[in-house]
């Protein structure tokens, strides 16, 4: 025979619930953020390419950070508001020469 073990009395403490609420205020995305391979193969795409065009012209293919013409220009992201690069307006986009890029963070 073993020994029974008792079983000791919870004691429930009745502790008020605290509910968060829920916050309405911002903004929930309304899209799931490409993977990096995605990504990668959305920066591919000719639709991409053919926006980038776009933008490099639209800020006479120079750094709108620095100035620069000579360096390699990327065009960056101010904001993410669309699955897709190419579907992003213009306003959230801007070029920037590599180095300026490259100081600011280390994504596309
Ligand atoms: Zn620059
Ligand atoms: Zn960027």
């Amino acid at each position: 025979m073993y020994p029974k073990k008792r079983k000791k009395a919870v004691k429930r403490r009745n502790k008020p619930i605290k509910v968060k609420p829920i916050g309405r205020s911002k903004k929930s995305k309304k899209f799931t953020p490409l993977t990096k391979e995605e990504y990668a193969r959305a920066l591919r795409d000719p639709r991409w390419q053919k926006k980038r065009l776009r933008i490099f012209q639209r800020d006479g293919w120079r750094c709108r950070r620095c100035g620069d013409t000579k360096n390699t220009l990327v065009v960056h992201h101010l904001k993410y508001t669309t699955k897709y690069p190419w579907n992003e307006p213009d306003k959230n986009l801007i070029t920037w020469c590599e180095r300026c890029h490259k100081k600011e963070h280390r994504l596309y």
